[in-house]
């Protein structure tokens, strides 16, 4: 229970009023304290009201008002004064309770920048292969990994597309679905150690190429990237028709 309910469920106003020198009537009034009262126009019961001025609330508004204090002193001074115990915990439990629900946010839109980063990776070394992997004459076997390539593409590019502008409830379901082939990809790319993936991070990385930068990771970038991307590739599809 913290200081306001422990307050509240211990003192009444009229208590709390005997108690700090006024005089309380046969009828249950005393002196109203907020307005020039002569004859005691404020009724002091569980709440306090005042008849001559509207005054009105709980006990810890009056004495918040009367000392000019805020609410959470004026309940901290009548624990004091009445000898009242509350749990200062539970406000620290509530903390508690914010701060993992942030973290927890915070890991999910980790997982969700990593998801799309792998497979952002590995959509730029598919593009890559498809025309390094190409198959020269009419007849030649097509080499795995521009069979790959042709396979998975549009598939990924799809991904992409939602991670980006899709809703909440779409991002997350391939966050969840794709999750764990992530880390397998991400181990798999890093092995072909791009090189060069024609997109501007590997640019702003200078001579020292993507090795010395850690590749994309923690790119906030990547997706304003991405969607000027797929932008410009929208104009260049139209200028084809
Ligand atoms: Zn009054």
């Amino acid at each position: 229970m913290n200081v306001f309910e422990a307050v509240k469920q211990s003192v009444t106003t009229r208590q709390a009023a005997e108690f700090y020198g006024f005089r309380v009537d046969r009828t249950g009034k005393i002196i109203c304290p907020f307005h020039n009262d002569r004859n005691p126009s404020m009724k002091v019961d569980n709440r306090f009201h005042c008849f001559g001025c509207g005054a009105d609330g709980d006990v810890i508004d009056l004495v918040s008002k009367l000392y000019g204090i805020s609410s959470l002193e004026g309940a901290k001074k009548l624990a004091l004064d009445f000898g009242i115990s509350y749990d200062s915990k539970s406000v620290v439990r509530k903390l508690k309770t914010i701060k993992q629900q942030k973290s927890d946010a915070q890991k999910y839109a980790e997982a969700e920048s990593r998801v799309f980063r792998v497979l952002s990776d590995y959509y730029h070394l598919l593009k890559r292969w498809k025309v390094q992997y190409a198959p020269s004459i009419e007849n030649e076997n097509w080499h795995p990994r521009f069979a790959e390539a042709l396979q998975k593409i549009s598939h990924i590019e799809y991904l992409l597309d939602v991670l980006v502008f899709g809703d909440a409830e779409e991002k997350a379901l391939i966050v969840m679905e794709y999750g764990k082939e992530i880390a397998v990809l991400e181990q798999r790319i890093s092995e072909f150690n791009i090189s060069d993936t024609g997109s501007s991070h590997a640019d702003s990385c200078g001579d020292a190429g993507v090795q010395e930068c850690g590749g994309s990771q923690g790119k906030p970038d990547f997706e304003r990237e991405w969607q000027r991307k797929k932008h410009n590739q929208e104009l260049s599809d139209r200028i084809a028709v």
